[in-house]
């Protein structure tokens, strides 16, 4: 029970990272509240974890509903030790064939999102005496990757963010850290997956990239949320921990 008694927002908390973020969490000892835009698999999460969780629909690009749905999980949490902002999207494109409508789509939600939500729940973070900011950001923000340029900026832009941020939060005794994984079995990449002809040739292609020739999974990167989270990291700020099965080396 690593976060007993701990009060967490997990924003894209019904589904992928964020849903196997808040299962782990819970099984910790947390209580959560789940935010995302996607009301009917926000209540299906949250029925799936039962009295340890409470769900607050928002769109992460609204300051208006975030301030509102911030305020909703502090009041029904009772305070807020921990922050993890997993709501994101991709789009695959090629540079010649992306909008600026598609760029600014992809950097809304993937940068100024975790920035909203930290905005807003600045106070209540601050409050604890103790709190912890884990930003899902990507391999994808350390190397490059073709057709990906507005998510690679994202997270490029991400991973910087986190690391000013854990200077400027540190008197306030919060902690920053981001992940960065490689390629995760999620609905998202199910969705970019069905975008190639041959789906098959991708999935080859893909996990040819890393060392251990797989997909990671959903659990792997809660487990290194929980560890960014917990006390175990108690020494740790301003880190981008990779999870990619060594894709950084190759
Ligand atoms: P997912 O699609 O399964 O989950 C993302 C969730 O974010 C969804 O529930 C969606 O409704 C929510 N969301 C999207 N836009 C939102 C918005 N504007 N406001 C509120 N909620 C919003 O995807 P996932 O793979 O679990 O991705 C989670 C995070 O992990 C993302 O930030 C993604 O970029 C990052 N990531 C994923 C992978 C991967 O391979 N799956 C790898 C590296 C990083």
């Amino acid at each position: 029970m690593r976060l007993r008694d701990r009060k967490v927002l997990v924003t894209g908390g019904a589904s992928g990272i964020g849903l196997a973020t808040a299962r782990r969490f819970v099984a910790e000892g947390a209580r959560v509240a789940l935010l995302d835009r996607d009301a009917g698999r926000l209540a299906e999460a949250a029925r799936e974890l039962g009295d340890s969780a409470c769900a607050v629909r928002a769109d992460v690009t609204s300051e208006e509903d975030v301030r509102s749905a911030v305020a909703t999980a502090v009041a029904g949490l009772g305070g807020l030790d921990g922050l993890v902002n997993a709501a994101g999207i991709s789009i695959w494109r090629s540079f010649d064939a992306l909008t600026h409508a598609e760029w600014r789509q992809v950097l809304s939600i993937n940068l100024d999102g975790p920035f909203i939500v930290c905005m807003a729940a600045l106070p209540a973070l601050k409050a604890s005496g103790g709190a912890t900011i884990v930003n899902i950001a990507s391999g994808a923000g350390l190397q490059p990757r073709q057709n990906f340029s507005a998510y690679c900026a994202s997270k490029g832009g991400l991973v910087m963010f986190t690391k000013a941020i854990a200077m400027d939060l540190a008197a306030d005794k919060i902690r920053v850290n981001a992940v960065c994984p490689g390629i995760v079995m999620t609905p998202l990449v199910e969705r970019n997956l069905a975008l190639h002809e041959d789906r098959d040739a991708a999935f080859e292609r893909y996990i040819s990239r890393n060392l251990m020739k797989r997909f990671g999974t959903a659990e792997e990167v809660a487990d290194a949320v929980l560890y960014l989270s917990g006390p175990e990291s108690s020494f740790v700020t301003g880190s981008a921990l990779s999870l990619d099965g060594g894709s950084v080396f190759h």
